[in-house]
Formats: structure tokens, sequence, C-alpha cells
């Protein structure tokens, strides 16, 4: 069994075409099918590394090290569809590739066109994914608005890929808006003309699924059937939710996934939705409540660290607790008068996250010295360990100069540096060690009885490492090597003695998290802030 599902966008951007996507890919593999998942992004960056997080938001990274769009930490989360380079397709990569060949002389002398070649390594590129063995479905999302210019190719290449297939085995699923406007009147023009652009490029949605503040009546969704072509079971009502782990279970409310099995003349399987349940119950009706501070940079830019939020409240579901997030700008620590009793109280645990660049790193380094010395469970992530080992070596070893080499090239100290051979390498791109990567972790640390095991796989985005040649006079001070490379040669984790919950990682825990399985070290740090906040 081969089916394709492409999930397009129309009326604007923003619409949570990832969440409907993924939500689908879930309600499948509830079903018992399996499931893959494709993200398709209309810009000719060849992946997300080099965007600036105001661009895009986060970057996603994968196992064998992608640098992607954060709709796969959407697929990941929702879904347990494999990950990598092949499931993030981009302009910029299809291009890259068809002008590779044409110089290559692989094109015989033809005149190289968008239609067919972009298109045919588009189709190629959907396929490696959608044909290989035992996979029963595959989403294909299309980023941007059905009329942009840039999707064209790609909303071709769905057109032909349906046609080839037959109907019964690639279908279109639109995602619109319903607007209200002042008065509360609901108004769906906005959808039909959007069905009309899409229908233009000669795709026929098979499913819309309606975007909207309130669940839409049936009169409303019986008359976007008829302006639509759309079948009544297939005009859904994807209402905004209090969460977005609930949107399975309206989709599945309305037997969207049934109606899509029927589509495709697949027989259907009963569904497993117990889990989501639970995830939604515990996110409504925690027993407990939790309040973590982030302290970093991009903090007004929701979608900057959104693996990170999303983490800490699986991290909360893992619990039983609802995790409130205080967003901190690194910036305000570093004012000479700032109050940091204040502008932490009432804060249960303390997370530094990753990032790049020197703005706010003294404030970063102000929130791990508090965490430190006031016993306040601490979680650094990526730039947030080194901020952890910089912090160490200022105030405990006393090097008041210490820095990171990516922030201060004069320091006498610099406990945190590029490799010897990372030197002269001047190239942005593809300069960084990315991807899963094995580290051995130490017994008897907050790691090792957070994994419960010795050795992890983790993923990487990073330049810098921990210097090593500092390595004993940090330990012979008290901070622990909790993880390391399997040969020893990198330091993956740190810890501080006798603190009631402190671990910083060189890598990403963040990306392997899922709200049906919190990723274990944001099931300790919640835990260990629960510990902290029963205690305050
Ligand atoms: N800027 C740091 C480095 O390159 C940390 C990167 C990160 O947090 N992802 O090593």
């Amino acid at each position: 069994m081969k089916k394709l599902v492409f999930v397009t966008g129309g009326v604007c951007s923003s619409l949570g075409k990832g969440i409907a996507a993924s939500s689908i890919g879930a309600l499948m593999e509830a079903r018992g099918f399996t499931v893959r998942m494709v993200k398709i992004d209309p810009y000719l960056n060849v992946d997300a590394g080099t965007m600036s997080p105001y661009q895009h938001g986060e970057v996603y990274v994968t196992d064998d090290g992608a640098e992607t769009d954060l709709d796969l930490g959407n697929y990941g989360r929702f879904t347990s569809a494999p990950l990598s380079r092949a499931n993030s397709i981009t302009t910029g990569q299809v291009y890259k590739a068809v002008i590779e060949k044409e110089r290559a002389g692989d094109f015989l002398g033809k005149t190289v066109q968008v239609i067919p070649h972009i298109t045919d390594e588009i189709k190629r590129r959907i396929l490696v994914v959608a044909e290989s063995p035992d996979v029963d479905i595959t989403i294909v999302e299309i980023g941007g608005t059905v009329g942009d210019m840039e999707s064209i190719p790609f909303l071709e290449a769905a057109r032909q890929l349906i046609h080839e297939f037959g109907r019964q085995n690639a279908i279109s699923v639109h995602v619109t808006l319903v607007p209200s406007v002042s008065g509360g009147e609901i108004k769906t023009k906005p959808t039909q003309h959007a069905v009309k652009e899409l229908q233009e490029v000669g795709i026929q949605p098979d499913v819309l699924i309606l975007r909207s503040k309130q669940p839409l009546e049936e009169g409303i969704r019986r008359k976007i059937s008829s302006f639509t072509n759309v079948e009544f079971e297939g005009v859904i009502s994807g209402y905004d939710a209090p969460t977005i782990y609930e949107v399975p279970l309206i989709f599945f409310q309305q037997k969207l996934d049934s109606f899509i099995l029927k589509k495709m003349n697949v027989e259907s399987r009963h569904a497993e939705l117990g889990i989501w349940k639970q995830v939604v119950n515990t996110v409504k009706n925690p027993a407990h409540q939790v309040r973590i501070g982030i302290v970093g940079k991009y903090m007004e830019l929701h979608d900057a660290y959104k693996s990170v939020w999303e983490a800490l409240y699986h991290g909360g579901i893992a619990n039983d607790a609802g995790v409130e997030l205080v967003k901190i700008d690194s910036g305000l620590l570093e004012h000479a008068d700032a109050n940091l009793g204040e502008l932490f109280a009432g804060i249960d645990g303390i997370l530094v996250p990753g990032g790049f660049g020197e703005r706010g790193i003294e404030g970063m380094i102000k929130a791990a010295q508090y965490a430190r010395e006031h016993g306040i469970p601490y979680f650094g992530i990526c730039l947030g360990m080194q901020i952890m080992v910089i912090e160490y070596a200022r105030n405990v070893l006393g090097r008041k100069d210490a820095h990171s080499s990516e922030f201060s090239k004069t320091t006498s100290y610099p406990v945190v540096a590029l490799l010897e051979e990372q030197i002269d390498v001047k190239a942005y791109g593809g300069t960084m060690r990315l991807g899963a990567s094995e580290s051995v972790i130490k017994a008897g640390t907050f790691m090792h009885k957070a994994y419960g095991k010795d050795r992890i796989l983790e993923r990487h985005r990073h330049r810098y490492e921990v210097a090593n040649e500092k390595r004993a006079e940090l330990q012979e001070k008290g901070l622990i090597i909790a993880a390391t490379t399997p040969d020893g040669s990198l330091v993956e984790a740190c810890e501080w003695p006798g603190h009631l919950w402190s671990v910083g990682v060189q890598y990403h825990p963040e990306f392997k998290s899922r709200p049906t399985k919190a990723h274990p070290l944001f099931k300790a740090f919640i835990a260990a802030s629960l510990e902290r906040h029963a205690k305050a």
C-alpha cells in the first residue's frame, strides 16, 4: 500500500498546516498504519541552517544532521515517523541538484526547464520517501500559501502525482481560514476563493480543514461543501484548541481519519487514542503547577525555541504538572541595577537554551550564578552548558577573565573554545558538529539517574567545545563531567556538585521529546523544579 496525502494552505500563512499534517499522521499511526512525513519549503536556502531564528523560528536538527524547518519538530512530536535529510525538501535543494546535473552534462543537450526537470526532481524526492519499504501513508506538507509564485512547481508536482497515482491513492487536504467579522458574522468567501485557486492549478481538494476561533456550525460547512465540490464529510472544523495536542482528537471526533481512509480505499482499523486522551487530560487538569524561567535571546519570538517550550510541557505532562514559562530576556540581567531576586521571584527552575552570538551572554552567566548560589534547579542546553562552565571558571576557580573564544578573542582563560582542527575553517554552512552522536554517561550523576543507562544518542548543533586543557582544573574544583564522547575526547555534559539538580548538555535533548514520552532530562528537570517548589 502506497498512499499520498498532500497538505496545502490557502488564504494566508500561519494557519497551522504543520499541526494539521502532524495530527493526520498521529491518527493514521493510531490506526496502525506506517506513516512518513515530508515538508516542502519553497525558499531558495538549501537548508534552514543559515537562517536567523528571526526569519524562520527554530532550526530543527535530525539524527543525520539535517538543519530543517521547525515543522519537522511537530512531525517528531506527533508521530514516530523517522526524520532525516530526505524528509525536508527546499527549492534551493531541488534547483541545486538539477543545476549540478546540467553542469555534469546529464541532460544530453536538452533545454533544462522548470517543467519537467524541476518538477521531476521534486517528484523523485517525494517518492524516495513514499516508496521506501513498509511505508503505508506519506503526508507531504507544501509550505507557503497556494497562489504564491514560489510554490507553483511544487503544486504542479503534486498535481502530477495525484494524476499518476489516481485519486484513490493520492488525496489533497487544503487548510483555509474562516474568519468572523465585527458582529460575529462568519465569512466563507476567503475559503471559496482559496479553493478556486487550488482548482486553477488542477487540484481538487478532497478535504478542507477550516481554521476558525469557534467550532463551525453544520450550515456553514454545508455551504462551503456545496461551493467547493468537497463532500460534506470532508469539510472539517479545525477550531482553536487550548492545546495543540487536542487537534488529533478534534479531527477524530469529526471522523476525518475514517473519511481519508475511505477516500483512499483502505479498510479502516481500530483507532487507539488512549494515550492522546491522557495527554490532553493532563494538560487541561494538572495536579501540580511549576514555574520555569528561561533566560536567553529571542525571547519575544515564540517560535525561536519551539522544541524547548514543547519539551518543557512534556516534562510537565510526565509529572502531572502544568508548566508556566517565564521568558526572561538575558539583556535585562545585565543592567547595573538589575534585581535578580525580583526577576527570579517565584521561579522554581532556570533553563538557559542554545544560541549563537555575543548579545546577552553576560546576563545568562548571571542567571547560572544565581541558580548555583540559590540552589535552584538549572538546565543548560548547548550554549546553556557552555555558560555553566564559564560561570564556574569565573566564580569558583576565580578565573575572572574566563570566557568562550566565541565571545572574546582576548580572554586569558578560554574555557570554551574551538578545537585545533576547526580554527582555519572560514565557511559558515557545514562547519558545525551536527546530528546524532553517542555519549557515555558517568555513574552516580543526575544524568545517569534520568536516562537510566550508560550510553545515549543525542543530536548536536554547535561549533565550540569545553577546552580539554582546562578540564582537570574544573574537576579539581568540583565540576562534574557527567558525560563525554565514547573516546573521552569531548565533554558532553556537566553538573554542579551538591546541587538539588543541575545538568548542562552540549547537545539538544529537546528535539527528541514527545508529549506521549517526555525526554528523560526534561522529565527530571521538572520533577526537581516541583521539589524546589514544594520547599519554597
Ligand atoms: N554558540 C555555541 C556553539 O557554537 C552554542 C551553539 C548552540 O547553543 N546551539 O558552540
